[in-house]
């Protein structure tokens, strides 16, 4: 892949992730997305998990249906662009607000709801 990258999965193994039901392979994280459809009852949402160095890193659990019915996991972050400043400008953000989006929230609830787990890291 060349240019913007969305997400970076949370381990390198993730892709090609493989749907254990009907054996669909998704080679990266951009044909997981786009290639799936949300799950309405497990809406995708945002974690922070501590690292062992104490530090912290968020998380966007992210929950999809396969073609076939199934539903898939994925969790996605991206830890260097968290730790930059202007975050909220990044694409990773916009991304997540459209993720988020698709659970049903407004726009302006899905980045609220970002904005404040990123100003919860700030204060760590
Ligand atoms: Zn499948």
């Amino acid at each position: 892949m060349s240019g913007k990258k969305e997400f970076t999965p949370l381990q390198a193994e993730s892709f090609p992730k493989h749907c254990r039901i009907c054996g669909k392979v998704y080679e990266d994280q951009m044909q997981f997305l786009t290639q799936t459809t949300p799950v309405t009852y497990a809406p995708s949402s945002i974690r922070e998990v501590a690292q062992e160095d104490g530090s912290h890193d968020l998380y966007l659990e992210v929950f999809r249906h396969c073609g076939c019915g199934a539903t898939l996991m994925e969790f996605f972050h991206s830890r260097r662009d968290l730790s930059e400043d202007g975050i909220t400008r990044r694409q990773l953000f916009d991304s997540m607000v459209k993720i988020l989006e698709e659970t049903g929230q407004t726009r302006q609830q899905a980045r609220a709801a970002l904005l404040e787990r990123l100003k919860a890291f700030r204060e760590n």
